[in-house]
């Protein structure tokens, strides 16, 4: 895998940098009061090199505010790396800001995983239960704007999807936006153990409205994407919606519903196990 280094231009003054350690992206916007940060990687050594890499644009640069698209490690244990930044995320992420972080690092800790697959090394691993994590200080419910004096980046949630607190970043005199993980280009969609898959494909559907034929999307992992690839992707996700609820209605059990194939699934089912869980117990109301 070759990832190109530093930060790339997508839209004017919208830069994004690609990280090896997860393909994760990282956003920069530009205005004339200072700069907004969108997702800060895994851990503070990680956030202090996303520092090292937007001054080595040469350009004076203040980082004044930082996004989190979400609650998840490997785009909010940076924070710290900004302290004179104010960090601004959606009220659920606020809210399971500490429980998650301190899950993440129990399971660092019982098991550092599949470093070479997701491009980690043991340091990079090691300096994620090292953080002092930091949670936003600034959260919103339906939308917030951020003022940079000639321009401003709207930060909007939808609803449910990925995770319960994923949003959009919009920079509006641009076609560029932000989808964080309810988009991957490097990967399937993750269906981890938060996420709301019967929800996250109407999410994604109040999003693209704000897309056009010349929408420059970043994903949270992965190449930028246009809107043709958004909409393959919620229709993906909606179809993994659909097979759960079939089978819900038709009264399979759990494991019998995962182990079975089916043409209309996009991803691997090893990937949908917890889709399936999480979508079952949606129906019986037991989430
Ligand atoms: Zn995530």
């Amino acid at each position: 895998m070759v990832v190109p280094s530093g930060f790339v231009e997508v839209a004017d003054r919208v830069l994004v940098a690609r990280y090896p350690q997860w393909n994760v992206n990282v956003g920069l916007v530009l205005g004339r009061d200072g700069a907004v940060v969108v997702d800060t990687r895994a851990s503070d050594r990680q956030g202090s090199e996303v520092q090292g890499d937007i001054r080595a644009l040469g350009r004076d640069i203040v980082v004044r505010h930082v996004v989190n698209t979400h609650v998840h490690f490997d785009h909010t244990f940076g924070n710290s790396a900004f302290a004179s930044a104010t960090v601004h995320a959606h009220d659920n992420v606020g809210r399971t800001f500490v429980a998650d972080a301190e899950r993440i690092k129990a399971e660092f800790r019982a098991d550092p995983g599949d470093g070479p697959e997701y491009g980690y090394t043991e340091a990079d691993a090691a300096a994620v239960l090292a953080t002092v994590v930091r949670g936003p200080d600034c959260t919103f419910g339906k939308g917030a704007t951020i003022d940079l004096g000639d321009r401003v980046v709207t930060l909007a949630y939808a609803g449910r999807g990925h995770t319960d607190g994923d949003i959009a970043v919009h920079v509006p005199d641009t076609d560029a936006m932000f989808l964080g993980d309810l988009i991957e280009e490097s990967a399937p969609p993750s269906f981890g153990g938060d996420c709301w898959p019967l929800d996250w494909a109407d999410t994604l559907g109040s999003h693209q409205n704000w897309l056009g034929p010349a929408s420059v999307v970043v994903p949270g992992h992965g190449r930028c994407v246009d809107a043709a690839f958004v909409e393959r992707q919620r229709s993906e996700i909606a179809a993994v919606a659909a097979v759960i609820r079939e089978r819900r209605i038709a009264g399979q059990s759990w494991a019998a519903a995962v182990a079975e194939p089916d043409e209309r699934l996009a991803y691997p089912l090893d990937g949908l196990e917890a889709a399936f869980r999480r979508g079952f117990d949606q129906y019986l109301g037991s989430v």
